[in-house]
C-alpha cells in the first residue's frame, strides 16, 4: 500500500533572464527541496519577455510540482528568500530578474490578499506559465473557474515560446 505524503500539492513557476539562467534554475529547483518534496519537473522553455521595460533578454521558464506541509504564506516567504539568495533585487515591476519564483496553485486554495494571491492572478493567461504547467498536469483545473491548464494553453498566445530542453534538472 502506498501512503500519500502529508501536505498540499503546490505548483511553482520558475523564470530567469539575467546572469546564468540555466544554472540559477537548477540551483532553485534543488533548493526547493528545503520547502517540500519536488515530485515532477516540466520541460525547460525559452520565452520572449512579456511586459516590463523594453530590451530585456529572453527568459528560461519551467515549473515544478511541490508537496509541502508549509502554509501558503510561509511557502511564498520561502520562495522570496530563495529569490533573494539568488541575488534578485526588486526595483521595478516586471523588470529583468535573476530569478522569479511564483506560487501558481496551492491545492484548491483561492485566496486574495495584498501580499498573497492564489492562484497566481495572471497564470492562466500566460503561455510561459501554462506550457510548463501542462507538462506537469494538463488536467489541472483553475481552482476558481475550473478551466484546465490544457484549455487555457490552447487559447493563450504562444508566440515567442519554444522548448529549450526536455530535461534540465539533474535529479530528473
Ligand atoms: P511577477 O511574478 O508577476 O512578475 P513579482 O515577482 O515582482 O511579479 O511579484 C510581485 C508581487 O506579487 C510580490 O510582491 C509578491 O509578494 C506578490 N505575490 C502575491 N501573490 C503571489 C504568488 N502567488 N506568487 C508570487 N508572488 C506573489
Ligand atoms: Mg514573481
Amino acid at each position: 500500500m502506498t501512503v500519500p505524503a502529508p501536505g498540499t500539492d503546490a505548483t511553482i513557476a520558475l523564470g530567469a533572464n539575467l546572469g546564468d539562467p540555466l544554472s540559477t534554475l537548477r540551483g532553485a529547483a534543488a533548493a526547493l527541496s528545503r520547502l517540500g518534496t519536488v515530485s515532477a519537473w516540466s520541460r525547460l522553455y525559452r520565452t520572449a519577455p512579456v511586459g516590463g521595460p523594453p530590451g530585456q533578454p529572453d527568459y528560461l521558464n519551467a515549473a515544478v510540482l511541490l508537496r509541502t506541509t508549509l502554509p501558503a504564506r510561509d511557502l511564498l516567504r520561502g520562495l522570496h528568500s530563495l529569490e533573494a539568495q539568488a541575488g534578485r533585487q526588486r526595483r521595478e515591476r516586471w523588470e529583468a530578474r535573476v530569478l522569479d519564483l511564483d506560487l501558481i496553485t496551492y491545492g484548491t486554495l483561492v485566496h486574495t490578499t495584498a501580499d498573497l494571491t492564489v492562484p497566481h492572478p495572471r497564470a492562466w493567461d500566460r503561455a510561459f506559465v501554462l506550457a510548463p504547467l501542462n507538462d506537469l498536469n494538463p488536467h489541472l483545473p483553475h481552482p476558481r473557474t475550473g478551466e484546465t491548464v490544457a484549455a487555457a494553453l490552447a487559447r493563450a498566445d504562444r508566440r515567442g515560446l519554444q522548448v529549450h530542453a526536455d530535461t534540465w534538472f539533474p535529479a530528473q
